[in-house]
């Protein structure tokens, strides 16, 4: 480790004085001047910010924390929720598994812990889908425990700070290292929010504004003039492409056929449409026989390990049709294509933007 030539409580002291006037203000957030007055932020707002962030940024959250939290402002209204409301409002956010766990643990919470969150890393951990990230997070920010919160941006300015050149993902347990040793136990829930702020704003990925960081002084990459290079990372794998059918069956009154993935796997809980598996060479799965029609447009979506393009299939829901297991037909006026999860979306609006412009070109 090389010297920073500054102590590590200067260093923590200087960030905080920093957020004091900087922090970024944010619908789950106590702003250092109300946490400083005594304000305690409420755990259930931190988690579910916290399970929000996760892949995805404030700006993309903030929308769906505020529809959350308007539907269900505590764990218990969260915990008693239908499970198919919580999965309509989560559409769009992606990574569906976190729903389904969003949704156990605020079962756990309000059932076995009457309600009130556990206060430590350890206890937290415990918790349906709380990772160490999470449990570190919501541990500082909520309870202000003495724990190292590393996400991107920590990682991103730790590595800078400390000019690590070493590739990530390898190397993040000495970026933690780095960013543990800097952790104060005076408003370790305040300095969390500020390293992951200064990342944010700051110390940003592509123009760090080094002129006016608080750590210009000690940062070693600044001075090495690294900065912009750092982290560095092992480069990834290119991801593969698989393919897929789906099918829009619609009624002649505007019904459609809509089919509920299963729990386990992706998109599961989620509503859909009916199709084929996804891979190489996807054998047609039309959920009823009739003369389906090929939109001629593809849809394309990327998941974390894949890139998926799907057929688009149109045909009449038959009057005499009855849904299956899983299968639902969804009236016209309650189907909302906002509690579909992202791809789906993507199919729908295939088919609106091709039956606006025909609509367009008919008048
Ligand atoms: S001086 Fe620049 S590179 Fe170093 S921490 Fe600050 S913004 Fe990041």
């Amino acid at each position: 480790m090389r010297d920073l030539n500054s102590d590590d409580a200067d260093l923590n002291q200087q960030l905080l004085a920093w957020y004091d006037h900087n922090a970024r203000a944010m619908p789950w957030r106590v702003s250092p001047a109300d946490r400083a007055a005594g304000v305690v932020p409420d755990p259930y707002r931190i988690w579910l910010s916290e399970v929000m962030l996760q892949q995805t940024t404030v700006a993309a959250v903030t929308d769906y924390f505020q529809r959350f939290t308007r539907r269900w402002p505590t764990v218990a209204d969260l915990a008693a929720a239908e499970d198919a409301d919580v999965m309509g409002e989560w559409a769009g956010l992606g990574y569906y598994a976190r729903a389904r766990n969003l949704l156990k643990c605020a079962r756990v919470v309000a059932n076995d812990l009457e309600g009130v969150f556990p206060d430590s890393y350890e206890a937290l951990l415990k918790l349906p889908g709380i990772g160490p990230y999470t449990a570190a997070a919501v541990a500082s920010i909520a309870f202000d425990r003495v724990e190292t919160v590393l996400d991107g941006n920590v990682e991103r300015v730790m590595a800078r700070l400390h000019d690590v050149h070493a590739p990530l993902p390898g190397v993040k347990s000495e970026l933690k290292a780095h960013a543990a040793a800097l952790t104060p136990t005076q408003r370790p829930g305040d300095y969390a929010q500020a390293v992951m702020d200064l990342g944010a704003t700051l110390c940003t990925p592509k123009n760090p504004a080094c002129g006016i960081c608080p750590w210009r002084a000690p940062c070693l990459a600044r001075v090495a003039g690294t900065a912009t290079e750092l982290p560095k990372k092992t480069p990834k794998q290119p991801k593969p492409t698989r393919l897929g059918i789906v099918y829009l069956a619609r009624s002649a009154s505007g019904d459609w056929l809509l089919e509920r993935r299963p729990d386990k796997g992706l998109l599961g809980g989620m509503l859909g449409w009916p199709g084929s598996d996804w891979n190489e060479a996807p054998s047609p799965k039309a959920p009823f026989e009739a003369d389906w029609q090929d939109l001629g447009a593809e849809v394309r979506h990327t998941f974390t390990h894949f890139h998926l393009i799907l057929r688009v299939m149109l045909a009449e829901l038959p009057p005499e049709f009855t849904a299956q297991e899983g299968q639902e037909i969804l009236p016209r006026h309650d189907f909302r294509p906002t509690d579909l999860p992202t791809v789906m979306r993507k199919a729908f609006d295939l088919w609106k933007g091709q039956t606006d412009l025909l609509t367009t070109s008919q008048q």
